[in-house]
């Protein structure tokens, strides 16, 4: 690649939380160009300059540069409009700026991936960790061959690496706090690993986090001010964007909904509490309740096996539907009276079960919150569960580059 114009694209400052150049992102007038941009989609300058709130000459000042850099690139003309004038050119992120490494930390996995700035996923790689009694060190090498296949791959050096990681995390010390399913990776600091390892800034967040940021840069959330993800699976948590920023909570505590109590005395939950809303929303109890009814093979059941049973009229699946929704839109009808996002967008086991599905959560909640004007609740399918969290994950970096305040 050319050293040059990387010293003068997006330098990275320091390895820490901060990937900013003074270069790139030097002005605030700059990251909400930019921002602006990645909500409309492509754009010509004059369009991007009225509704980002620049004059003429500011639109050139920035967006020149980063035409020259190969951050953005100018589209075909589109027809000047009858009134004649020169005809606009869009401009959009060009695939040939440096990519995103995406990181998907799972229990029992890691997944990474090159992201380019259009959100397109390339170079992926996967590597299991050890079964029997892993140690941190074979976790590491995982990571470390899994990262360098991908980093391989890419034809310009990647900005940074971006981790969505399945169990708390602190995202302050970039740090894995803990997994319930994987205490090796307790107090893993992944961050400092990765920069240490690959000399590339790296963030990490917590996976429905991530989902969210993927959502917001890549997705339904586009361009949105309030919404929330929700994920279920597994297990199950979700993220919140409240007027126009990420809510984390202290040092990244917040968004724990799975482990929010829906029954007083319920179930024992994964974290040894009782009556959480990931005792009645997630896979585990939807295997329980298929093997008391009598479904076939209920081990295997999921959203979209279900809504098949449904529809071919399987004893007790209709019904199983109902109640599994149900379940889940307790929790996201707590969520609406507490903080009303309004909109969600459904990530994880749910998404296999499409749009039957997210309509039967959409009922219950609704059935389940007070109606009132001009509060339509909304809910959208979110990607395919690997590429939303690849995608969240590059987004994390992608937002510290646009100074995005998350
Ligand atoms: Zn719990």
């Amino acid at each position: 690649m050319d050293e040059e114009d990387a010293a003068s694209d997006l330098k990275t400052v320091s390895p820490g939380r901060s990937l900013l150049s003074s270069a790139m992102v030097g002005s605030a007038n700059r990251g909400r160009v930019l921002q602006t941009l990645f909500d409309l989609g492509p754009t010509s300058r004059a369009e991007l300059a009225r509704l980002a709130g620049v004059n003429r000459t500011t639109i050139s000042g920035i967006v020149q540069p980063l035409l020259d850099q190969q951050v953005l690139v100018e589209g075909k003309p589109i027809r000047p409009s009858e009134s004649g004038g020169k005809p606009a050119r869009p401009l959009w992120f060009s695939p040939e700026a440096r990519p995103i490494c995406g990181m998907l930390l799972m229990p029992d996995a890691v997944h990474t991936c090159l992201v380019t700035l259009a959100g397109t996923i390339s170079a992926e790689e996967s590597e299991p960790f050890p079964v029997e009694r892993p140690r941190i060190a074979d976790v590491e090498r995982a990571i470390e061959l899994c990262t360098a296949r991908t980093l391989a791959a890419a034809r310009r050096e990647p900005l940074g690496i971006g981790v969505a990681v399945g169990g708390m995390v602190d995202t302050d010390r970039r740090a894995v706090i803990a997994v319930n399913l994987a205490p090796v990776l307790n107090g893993f600091e992944l961050g400092d690993m990765l920069t240490r390892r690959f000399g590339l800034p790296a963030l990490l967040d917590h996976h429905p986090r991530a989902l969210l940021v993927g959502d917001r840069w890549f997705g339904k959330g586009r361009g949105l001010q309030t919404f929330a993800a929700v994920y279920t699976g597994e297990v199950l948590g979700g993220a919140l964007y409240l007027g126009g920023h990420l809510y984390r909570g202290q040092s990244g505590a917040g968004g724990e909904l799975g482990h929010t109590f829906v029954q007083v005395d319920g179930d024992i939950c994964s974290c040894g509490r009782r009556g959480c809303w990931e005792t009645i929303a997630t896979l585990g109890w939807l295997r329980r309740q298929a093997r008391e009814i009598g479904i076939d093979a209920p081990d295997d059941i999921h959203s979209r096996r279900l809504v098949e049973l449904a529809r071919d009229g399987a004893p007790g699946a209709e019904d199983l539907l109902d109640r599994y929704a149900r379940n889940v839109a307790v929790g996201i009808a707590n969520l609406q009276q507490t903080v009303a996002p309004n909109f969600y967008v459904l990530h994880g086991d749910v998404v296999g079960g499409g749009e039957i599905m997210a309509k039967a959560i959409a009922r219950h909640v609704r059935a389940l919150v007070p109606s009132r004007s001009g509060g339509e609740i909304s809910f959208a399918i979110g990607e395919t569960e690997d590429r939303a969290a690849l995608l969240g994950a590059a987004g994390l970096v992608l937002s510290e580059l646009l100074q995005f305040p998350l």
